[in-house]
């Protein structure tokens, strides 16, 4: 959060695109043997060797998606990978290629780019894939990233979001809210600071939520576990936007309608604690909240039993036929439509 006005700066101007090319490129290790040609040509070879290839882009924007006064460029750049192999992971895909492309201002030295790369490669060599391109291009204000992940599934293994049938099983993965709430601890600092730049933030106790919000991790584990307890889900999404919003989708594209279960909802006690702390409804931010990259999956009834004792994959509800519609049945045990987003009437109900 605070500033090293001790550290290099070597301005982009003075190294040129070629040399920053090489530069933030020179630690990249290709470990696929389905790559083969990575950065240093017109394009990147692949070959995926009889299997179909899935590819997915975000673009994130500086000021939209992230802020550069409490984001690390390192954990940035991890971050960027993170949430394209989520998507890769949602459709049962192995990642195994990224792309990366940048946007940067002139206010960025080399330096801080190197931070950014250091995360892109610390996040490519832990989720074993290749980085086999990209582009370098100038921007009059901020930053952008833009990353493809690919990826290679058997035929007939991926899982699309439209598969879910009445009285399949409604899992998530890990907790959720966490994220959201690590964001909030986050600007609160942020505003701390402003006020005196003194002060060091306080941000003991908050650990495990900021976490999930400056260094997420990808559910690859899941997808091997998946496989391992030989269980298709019949329908699968990542949380990248709250769970309501991702149920919502499944549900759209499947013509399904479901009940989640409020009391069923996995969260973090830091989660809870802090929630109590800013006098939110932890609910409404496991709902609302985003950012957790956790899976959202529909399995069958039959596979309950493969499935009911693990500690990784958690209940919360099950499908129901499209005109039933989506909805939470509440602690109170009321049955309230969920809502994309803002999900307001509840707000202030603990
Ligand atoms: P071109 O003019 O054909 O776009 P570039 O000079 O932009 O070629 O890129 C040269 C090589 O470096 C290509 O393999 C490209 O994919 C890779 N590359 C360019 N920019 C980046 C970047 N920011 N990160 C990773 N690879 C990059
Ligand atoms: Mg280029």
């Amino acid at each position: 959060m605070i500033e090293d006005k001790n550290q290099n700066r070597t301005s982009l101007n003075e190294i040129g695109e070629f040399k920053l090319i090489e530069l933030l490129t020179r630690n990249f290790k290709i470990k696929h043997k389905s790559t083969i040609k990575g950065i240093g040509d017109d394009a990147a070879v692949i070959d995926p060797d009889q299997k179909q290839i899935v590819i997915t882009t975000d673009l994130l924007v500086e000021g939209v998606h992230f802020d550069l006064s409490y984001v690390p460029l390192k954990h940035l750049g991890y971050k960027s990978v993170i949430v394209n192999l989520s998507d890769v992971y949602a459709m049962n895909a192995e990642a195994t290629q990224i792309t990366i492309s940048i946007a940067v201002s002139n206010r960025f030295p080399l330096e801080a780019l190197e931070e950014l790369y250091a995360g892109v490669e610390t996040a490519a060599k832990i989720y074993n894939v290749d980085v086999v391109g990209g582009d370098t291009t100038s921007s009059n204000s901020g930053l952008l990233i833009s990353i493809t992940a690919i990826g290679v599934i058997n035929k007939g293994e991926e899982i699309y979001r439209n598969g879910a049938k009445p009285n399949d099983l409604l899992v998530v993965t890990g907790d959720l809210g966490g994220a959201y709430m690590g964001l909030q601890i986050l600007e609160r600092e942020k505003e701390v600071f402003k006020v005196n730049p003194n002060n060091q933030p306080d941000l003991d106790g908050y650990t495990y939520i900021i976490e999930r919000q400056l260094k997420p991790e990808a559910r690859k584990d899941i997808i091997k576990l998946l496989k391992d307890l030989g269980v298709k889900p019949t329908a699968m999404i990542d949380i990248s936007d709250g769970l309501s919003s991702e149920i919502l989708h499944l549900c759209m594209h499947s013509k399904v309608g479901c009940d989640i279960y409020e009391n069923k909802i996995p969260l973090d006690p830091q989660v809870i604690s802090t929630c109590e702390e800013f006098k939110i409804d932890s609910t409404t931010i496991a709902l609302n909240g985003g950012e957790d990259y956790e899976l959202l999956m529909t399995i069958s009834q039959e596979d309950f039993p493969k499935i009911k004792a693990n500690p990784n994959l958690t209940i919360i509800g099950h499908i129901t036929e499209e005109n039933a519609g989506a909805n939470l049945i509440t602690r109170a045990e009321t049955k309230i439509p969920l809502q994309a987003q803002g999900w307001k009437n509840f707000n202030n109900s603990n």
